[in-house]
């Protein structure tokens, strides 16, 4: 068994021991959507346990971005349809096999079950009885990036965004403005949430605070100042402040004399 930890009226959030992975359990009359299950075997199939113990059954998954530990699947989860957005299925089934390699050792019956999502641009609402989701898609981080906003709840689940942990990550592709789009897109619905969910981290009941502090990072950034974040204390975030910093410098641009 695996600790689902409540964040809202019927939204539940499980923290996976690696990068703080989040997986998403959204249950009305004990039918759920899972979001992004995550990672390790050991931690899926124990999800599964879960959610069996609770006598839930899974109806739809839903996977926000093209990236292996965001389209993973257990047996035990049964064979409810799984959705993600058009480019996000479509890099899924095009990228597949780079993506299953990213995953390094991971038994085949869960290799088998990686990025077997479907292209929506809603997920259709027989999956869904009673559970209201709005899909918000953008290309920050990935292209075709989605976010779910659960209006009852005001909940945003936000994929790989608005982290406590990691820094605004940029770079599939490299792409500064998408990403700044992409947090325009987000803005609305940060403001009206009551509680995000990021893809790696700890949930929050202050959605505003953590896309100031990923404004206000890539703002000092791009005025060549050094950012004051509490995220820059990993040696991992160090590297990725470098990269940002490298994108955002104006001879990252230029040609070489
Ligand atoms: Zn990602």
């Amino acid at each position: 068994m695996r600790a689902l930890e409540p964040v809202a009226d019927g939204v539940l959030v499980a923290t996976s021991r690696t990068m703080s992975t989040t997986s998403t359990v959204v249950v009305h009359d004990e039918r759920a959507l899972l979001v992004d299950p995550a990672w390790q075997p050991d931690e899926l199939a124990g999800l599964a346990a879960e959610l069996a113990g609770r006598r839930w059954t899974v109806v739809a998954g839903f996977a926000t971005h093209a990236h292996h530990d965001h389209l993973l699947w257990h047996p035990g989860f049964g064979g409810a349809p799984r959705f993600a957005s058009p480019r996000t299925a479509r890099l899924a089934a095009d990228d597949r096999a780079t993506l299953v390699a990213e995953l390094g050792d991971f038994p085949e019956d869960l290799v088998d079950l990686v990025g077997r999502v479907s292209p929506v641009d809603t997920i259709p609402p027989e999956h869904l009885p009673g559970i209201d989701v709005e899909l918000v898609v953008h290309d920050a981080h990935a292209p075709g990036h989605t976010a779910l906003w659960l209006p009852r709840s005001r909940v945003l689940v936000v994929g790989d965004m608005l982290s406590d942990l990691e820094l605004p990550l940029p770079f599939d592709p490299d792409d500064l403005p998408a990403y700044l789009a992409g947090l325009d897109t987000l803005a609305p619905y940060v403001a009206r949430a009551a509680v995000l969910v990021p893809g790696h981290g700890t949930p929050t009941r202050d959605p505003m605070a953590r896309l100031e502090a990923d404004r206000r990072y890539l703002s000092a950034v791009a005025a060549g100042r050094t950012p004051s974040d509490p995220r820059l204390s990993t040696p991992d975030m160090q590297e990725t402040h470098r990269r940002i910093v490298a994108m955002a410098s104006p001879s990252s641009t230029s040609s070489t004399p």
